[in-house]
């Protein structure tokens, strides 16, 4: 026999029910899109650096990259010269952003692959590897084994300069890549800029987005740490010119990267740095 009153106190139950049960599933299908939005900016990290390999959006920077690709230094006669854009090295999900200033010449637009075959590279890496962001402290070319964990490096230029010197006009060309990375990468918890070039390059996006309000209220230092988000660190570039005569030396280097893991560590969510065995993207 039905009671009007239990039919009431059922439908009662059964909109509670459903009221838990859609929250329930709402927060349910928050997590996996999450994941799936990781999934498809990896995906559009890729399609990115495959678009900043192609470009030649710099007429002086395309003649000396390739240039310098056909004449080549005498220690690297038997190499084939990368000669392009040099794209972004490391791991898309990483919470720490390294920004150099342009690839070396002989370096990274020899081998295709961020500070690697120089100097620069075996002080940046070396760091890395003490600090635990880089598999090992040497980086000879791209099929040597070297992964990045929780890292990922850029360039305020993806292409080498003359002199290490870009123009004004090329380093604006070239931030757009910047910000479409920076877009991409939703895991930064703290950024290390190495060298002033790169620093006021980071800054003029900020500023471009209206997170900051004046370049001239950062000061450019070694060390240097701006409580902003994420965290902006500011170091020295680890040039030959900054190497040879000690103004740089690796220990402060480590310094840097140590104090990064540190800021990670601190930050909300999972221990760092993550060590992975997985390839990174070049
Ligand atoms: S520096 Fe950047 S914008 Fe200029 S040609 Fe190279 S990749 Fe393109």
């Amino acid at each position: 026999m039905l009671i009007p009153g239990t039919i009431y106190f059922k439908s009662y139950l059964y909109d509670r029910w459903y009221a838990e049960f859609s929250r329930d599933l709402s927060y349910r299908n928050r997590v996996p899109r999450r994941i799936e939005t990781t999934n498809s900016n990896k995906a559009h990290f890729t399609t990115l650096q495959g678009e900043i390999v192609k470009c030649r959006r710099c007429p002086r920077l395309v003649r000396y990259r390739e240039d310098v690709a056909v004449t080549k230094r005498r220690a690297y006669l038997d190499w084939d010269y990368w000669g392009k854009p040099v794209p972004s090295f490391g791991d898309p999900a990483a919470r720490l952003l390294i920004l150099g200033l342009a690839p070396g010449a002989h370096g990274a637009n020899r081998t295709g692959r961020m500070f690697t075959g120089d100097r620069s590279g075996d002080f940046l890496y070396g760091s890395l590897h003490t600090a635990g962001f880089a598999s090992q402290p040497v980086s000879r070319s791209t099929d040597d084994g070297l992964n990045l964990s929780d890292a990922l490096i850029t360039a305020a230029i993806h292409c080498a300069p003359p002199d290490n010197k870009p123009l004004p006009e090329e380093l604006r060309n070239c931030r757009p890549y910047l910000e479409r990375e920076l877009d991409l990468l939703r895991n930064v918890r703290v950024v290390v800029a190495l060298g002033k070039i790169a620093f006021d390059t980071y800054l003029s996006v900020l500023k471009n987005r209206g997170a900051i309000e004046r370049i001239a209220d950062f000061r450019f230092g070694h060390d240097v740490l701006y409580d902003l988000d994420p965290a902006l660190l500011a170091s020295y570039h680890p040039s030959q010119q900054n190497t040879s005569t000690g103004k740089l030396t690796q220990t402060m280097l480590d310094a840097i990267f140590l104090r990064a893991a540190e800021i990670i560590r601190s930050a909300p969510g999972p221990a760092a740095p993550r060590r992975s065995s997985k390839p990174n993207s070049r």
